[in-house]
């Protein structure tokens, strides 16, 4: 069996900041994703970790969401 790597090619990130604070960043198959939330493809990074690093520079501040990223832990 082939060891499935999660990759992150597109992910979407809330344009409003929760509680003013942070921008969640959701997975592509999130069931809660807002209708306005920003699109990023992601061609180089396809790590979460590695994503939400590069994420960081443009948004600064970014905490993921508790319902897609909690089902792979
Ligand atoms: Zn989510």
């Amino acid at each position: 069996m082939e060891v499935i790597v999660q990759k992150m090619n597109k992910v979407y990130i809330e344009k409003r900041r929760t509680l003013g604070l942070y921008h969640i960043v959701h997975q592509s198959d999130c069931p809660i994703i807002p209708n306005n939330s920003d699109c990023v493809e992601m061609n180089s990074s396809p790590e979460i970790d590695a994503t939400i690093t590069t994420l960081k520079k443009k948004y600064d501040e970014l905490e993921k969401c508790q319902v897609c990223f909690n089902k792979e832990e």
